[in-house]
């Protein structure tokens, strides 16, 4: 097939994106590499926006589904009881939840990151009766009218055309890892009962923004904030929609500050293969919705439970974690290390885990670099609300020497863009 993208020009929405910032037809892809149909291939450090962190045709995730296909497994059932469902929920408990003494029902909110978003948003306000949401600056957390209100992007809203009900009331500054005084001004805030404030039905947040710019919450402001919700019964959303599934070196990101939220939202690589599928991680006791109450055809993708349930034999190494730590401290070594070489980039490096980047106050600075990645065969996003900054994000089983090639094509794209 010819590399001419004019079908796409012609055929498809003005909205296309990705298409123009990697500008080539993709053909095939295996782990952290990928070709198109000129036989090129590329370095993947971009893992589909966290939808592939075990990288592309898991080899014994392609073998399950091939099987269960051929055995003519269930594709899809709305949300009837299912072998493959009850081998997920299975698996789930006790690799995951059990081992972490987490205790939660799993609800299947529909087939993306912003089904379950909306899912949350609307369940804390059947159980707490109240309306009001506090979300943060820079937050991203899907497209529908709910879940772009809760978004701190101001390109984004605008897709709505009209005026969103505006809950971006925080700014979620301790991007430096310092506590931030915003928990205080958010206390004073709920504790002024005479201007009649409305204590809200939730708080949702990323602990490290995905799109955002890689902004990083520290442990001690998450704890902190889990108290003040605590204190007014609000329900803390934790969005692990990109963060979570091993990104940051834990399975959820909110492991280290040693948090329980009240909902955990989960989507990308929950299903580990790409396919579509997310889940609402609920406390037993906000369990509150009667059958049907919230309903969807796709609540549950057979498939994609196949492949959920393969990947999270990766969890059950416990060696699994710690490789992942390794691999994102090289990261911060080497982007310490181009940012102190490099003092032309006038920038700084951001994020934890594999979900790293640096942020460069030079304007058009990083999406240069991504563009000449990009030639030289790698696949690597901009963040930030000026595309700022540049963001490494490879399958998180991706093997050292593939890393380091990955290393190197940036660092000489840093090294053009810096003449
Ligand atoms: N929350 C977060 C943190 C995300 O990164 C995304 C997607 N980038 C979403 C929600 C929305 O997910 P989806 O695109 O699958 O609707």
């Amino acid at each position: 097939m010819k590399n001419d993208l004019t079908v796409f020009e012609q055929l498809e929405s003005e909205v296309r994106s990705y298409c123009r910032s990697f500008p080539t037809i993709f053909t095939k892809a295996q782990g952290h590499k990928m070709w198109d149909v000129d036989g090129k291939e590329y370095l993947d450090f971009f893992s589909g926006a966290g939808a592939l962190n075990y990288g592309h045709n898991d080899p014994n995730m392609k073998k399950k589904l091939i099987e269960y296909i051929t055995d003519d497994g269930i594709t899809h059932s709305l949300d009837m009881a299912s072998t493959a469902k009850k081998d997920f929920l299975t698996k789930l408990n006790d690799v995951i939840l059990k081992p972490r003494n987490l205790d939660y029902k799993v609800m299947f909110p529909g087939p993306t990151g912003t089904n379950t978003v909306e899912s949350a948003l609307k369940l804390a306000r059947k159980v707490t009766g109240r309306t009001e949401v506090i979300s943060f600056t820079n937050g991203f957390h899907g497209m529908t009218i709910g879940a772009l209100s809760v978004t701190g992007n101001s390109f984004k809203r605008k897709g709505a055309g009209i005026p969103l009900h505006n809950t971006v009331t925080m700014p979620y500054d301790n991007y430096i890892d310092q506590t931030s005084d915003s928990l205080d001004y958010l206390e004073r805030y709920l504790e002024d009962g005479g201007s009649g404030v409305e204590i809200p039905a939730a708080v949702i947040l990323e602990t490290v923004q995905g799109e955002g710019g890689l902004n990083t919450a520290s442990p001690e402001w998450l704890k902190k904030l889990d108290s003040i919700c605590k204190r007014w019964g609000i329900f803390l959303i934790i969005d692990d929609v990109q963060a979570g599934v091993g990104r940051t070196g834990t399975f959820f990101s909110f492991e280290p500050a040693g948090i329980k939220p009240d909902v955990v939202c989960l989507s990308k690589s929950i299903g580990g293969y790409g396919l579509p599928f997310a889940i609402t991680l609920i406390k037993p006791e906000h369990d509150a919705w009667a059958p049907g109450e919230h309903n969807g055809t796709f609540r549950g993708n057979n498939m994609a439970f196949v492949t959920a349930t393969e990947a999270l034999n990766y969890w059950d190494d416990p060696n699994f974690e710690k490789s992942i730590q390794e691999k994102a401290e090289k990261i911060t070594d080497f982007l310490e290390g181009l940012v102190k070489k490099y003092p032309e980039m006038d920038g700084y490096r951001k994020g934890r885990g594999i979900m790293q980047g640096i942020s460069s106050n030079v304007e058009g600075f990083s999406e240069k670099v991504a563009a000449l990645a990009f030639e030289q065969g790698l696949i690597m996003e901009t963040a930030g609300a000026d595309d700022e900054v540049f963001k490494l994000f490879p399958p998180i089983n991706i093997d050292e020497d593939a890393l380091q090639k990955g290393f190197e094509i940036i660092e000489e794209a840093v090294r053009s863009v810096a003449k």
